[in-house]
């Protein structure tokens, strides 16, 4: 049995970066930048009103002041402010020259002869001064940066249109056992329902990258070879569930061997999760997850997600939150690092009921998980520890 700090680092540091592509910025999302991205403006790109109101010089505030123009945003001022003048401003316009402040319009009335009086003590300048956000040249986003909405909004502010990004991975999923049968069947005496080849499908997209599903083989030696060779070609990763552990049907670790997949590990000090293949043939990696769901969640987040996220340029750390433990939780064997579900509730983390690897709808409340570390059989309601965020 390795443990999962090891197992992590042999997994990571077999990892290789994917080559890179050129992707529209509507394409872009969820995409990994292979490239620092560097803005070709000034950003905002000129003195600009924070408000709608009247420009003018703050020295001047306290007089009446005369409109001399209006400025809309999108055009640029005509006139210059000089003593006792002000132009009216809108959200987004260019400030006129001459002036250093806005006053808003809420804090201003109008005299019968059409001017304008300020009629509070003090303003704010009310004004966004140029460059004050991004200078022409300066580095916007970093290569290895994950695309989220709001760097598609920094993209097209400084006009990428098209930006190189890491290849998206391709993982292929293949489910194992007898007894498996498609989610679309009521299962049989002794059947189960694949559940693990769509979570997984799941998991890989919501990372960016391509799943691509082979269905389930038989615990069958010759099916299990056939699908897993043809499971290997196109594919970058390849995740197996199940048949990977000690029972009379469980071959893949053979079937493994006979395509020269080298394994570098069979068995993980991991609760859910000890029946864990990590494989390698040439530039294709082979995960055998285990057959139980949660199980295979727990490892797919532990291992392979910040695999797959290596692989395409993107170093993967999870939201760790330290947080108090609302409930004392026990447990008798202390030999595996495990893994528990939780829910946070006003600020402390309560362990959800869970009855153990097959119980994968004690995840579907879950906000996190909290691990117990091997020798340690009591966590203290009270102790701080950290909820990593699922
Ligand atoms: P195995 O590792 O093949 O012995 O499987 C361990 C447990 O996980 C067994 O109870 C299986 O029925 C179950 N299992 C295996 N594959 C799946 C799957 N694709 N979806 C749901 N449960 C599974
Ligand atoms: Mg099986």
């Amino acid at each position: 049995m390795i443990l999962l700090e090891e197992a992590y680092k042999l997994i990571m540091d077999s990892a290789f970066e994917l080559n890179h592509e050129k992707v529209e910025i509507g394409k872009v999302f969820n995409r990994i930048l292979a490239e620092d991205i560097i803005s070709d403006i000034d950003m905002p790109p000129f003195d600009k009103s924070a408000m709608d109101g009247y420009a003018c010089r703050l020295e001047d505030i306290k007089n009446e002041l005369e409109v001399i123009e209006i400025i809309p945003a999108g055009k640029p001022p005509q006139k210059s402010i000089s003593k006792n003048l002000c132009s009216k401003i809108m959200t987004g316009a260019m400030l006129p020259q001459g002036a250093d402040c806005v006053i808003m319009v809420e804090h201003t009335e109008i005299t019968p002869d059409k001017k304008v009086r300020f009629v509070k003590e003090t303003t704010n300048k009310n004004i966004a001064y140029k460059s004050e956000d991004i200078k022409i040249g300066d580095v916007v986003l970093k290569k290895g940066t994950l695309i989220k909405p709001q760097h598609i909004a920094v993209l097209a502010s400084v006009g990428c249109v098209n930006s190189l990004v890491f290849r998206q991975a391709r993982v292929g999923i293949i489910s194992t056992g007898n007894e498996i049968v498609e989610p679309k069947y009521k299962p049989g005496l002794s059947q189960i329902r694949n559940s693990n080849a769509y979570q997984l499908i799941a998991q890989v997209e919501k990372m960016g990258a391509i799943p691509k599903y082979f269905g389930i083989t038989r615990d069958d030696e010759q099916a299990s070879y056939e699908i897993i060779e043809k499971g290997l070609e196109g594919t970058d990763v390849l995740l197996l569930t199940g048949g990977i552990s000690m029972g009379d049907f469980d071959f893949i670790p053979e079937i493994l061997d006979k395509l020269k997949v080298r394994q570098l590990f069979q068995k993980l000090a991991v609760k859910p999760g000890k029946p864990t293949i990590f494989g390698i043939r040439d530039k294709k990696f082979v995960f055998g997850l285990p057959g139980n769901p949660v199980s295979s969640f727990n490892i797919f987040e532990l291992l392979t997600k910040p695999f797959i996220y290596k692989m395409m340029g993107y170093d993967y750390k999870p939201l760790n939150i330290k947080m108090p433990l609302g409930k004392t939780y026990k447990r008798k064997k202390s030999d595996r690092k495990s893994f528990i579900p939780v829910k946070i509730k006003n600020d402390l983390v309560f362990p959800l009921e869970y009855h153990g690897s097959a119980h994968i709808n004690a995840l579907s409340d879950a906000d996190g998980l909290i691990s117990v570390p091997i020798g340690k059989t009591i966590l203290n309601k009270g102790d701080l520890i950290d909820v990593r965020q699922i």
